[in-house]
């Protein structure tokens, strides 16, 4: 399969129709541009869930199609952060189903968005369902952080719990770290918990909170950072992202071996 092309933009329209017929996953990945804190860019959230897709895809493009990702999305609560661009929630469920529904107009049957934004989850959902109830093709959502398997967190894990890998925190730093080591500086990443986590109210992204609750930014967090970069490295980084390239490449296959039967009236 090596040589095979799977970036969408680049194929030709028969090449699609190919694509199509051998049944191949659309893949978007979908992230942000918002602050990810004094220490990493405003693309953060785009570049690991694009790389991430990138590398799944690779391993046997006879599997997917990768799309350009969807780089703008929603993050009011980040714009008292100067660089944040802030698209309103209606805006991205409307346009991601747009995508989506244009991907099944064309024949594909199995969509699959790669997030890589924390407070993309509730419209992605609802964007996956649109989707799915509007056309003939299956889409599902799935956020990078959450494939990775809880025996890698607890081997690698130095910053607490909660609250140590919540935005541009030990976790999303060590994949930086890997991924882009030229667009992090290390030198300015510093630990900011905001608000001390309680048994209800906390922000964490390898144990998530009890409670749905996102308030401004800027009430908690001083740098734009919540949890501690400064345990981060590239080796950590490293293992988290072939973690989750692994479980995304097993994720490909059963999705794309899916079966989508008939639905059944029964009024
Ligand atoms: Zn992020």
């Amino acid at each position: 399969m090596a040589g095979m092309k799977y970036r969408y933009e680049e194929f030709t329209w028969p090449e699609i129709r190919a694509a199509v017929a051998a049944n191949r996953v659309a893949v978007l990945p979908v992230g942000t541009v918002e602050q990810h804190g004094p220490h990493l860019p405003l693309v953060t959230d785009v570049l690991t869930a694009t790389e991430m897709s990138r590398l799944a895809v690779e391993q046997d493009p006879s599997r997917a199609v990768l799309l350009p990702p969807v780089y703008y999305s929603f993050n009011e609560h980040h714009m008292d952060f100067p660089g944040t661009i802030a698209v309103a929630g209606e805006t991205i469920i409307r346009y991601v189903t747009d995508i989506g529904v244009s991907l099944a107009r064309h024949g594909f049957r199995k969509i699959l968005l790669v997030n890589g934004h924390g407070s993309n989850v509730p419209f992605l959902d609802i964007a996956a369902r649109n989707i799915t109830n509007q056309t003939e093709a299956v889409c599902a959502m799935v956020s990078w952080w959450s494939l990775i398997p809880k025996p890698l967190f607890a081997e690698l894990r130095e910053s607490e719990k909660p609250g140590g890998m919540a935005h541009g925190c030990e976790l999303e730093t060590s994949v930086l770290l890997h991924l882009r080591p030229d667009l992090v500086q290390m030198s300015l990443a510093e630990r900011d918990i905001g608000f001390a986590p309680t048994e209800f109210f906390y922000w964490d992204l390898e144990t998530p909170a009890p409670v749905q609750f996102q308030e401004w930014f800027s009430r908690y967090s001083r740098t734009g950072t919540v949890g501690d970069p400064t345990k981060a490295t590239a080796e950590k980084g490293a293992k988290f992202v072939a973690a989750v390239v692994d479980r995304l490449c097993a994720l490909l296959v059963d999705f794309q071996a899916r079966e989508i039967r008939p639905r059944v009236d029964h009024h």
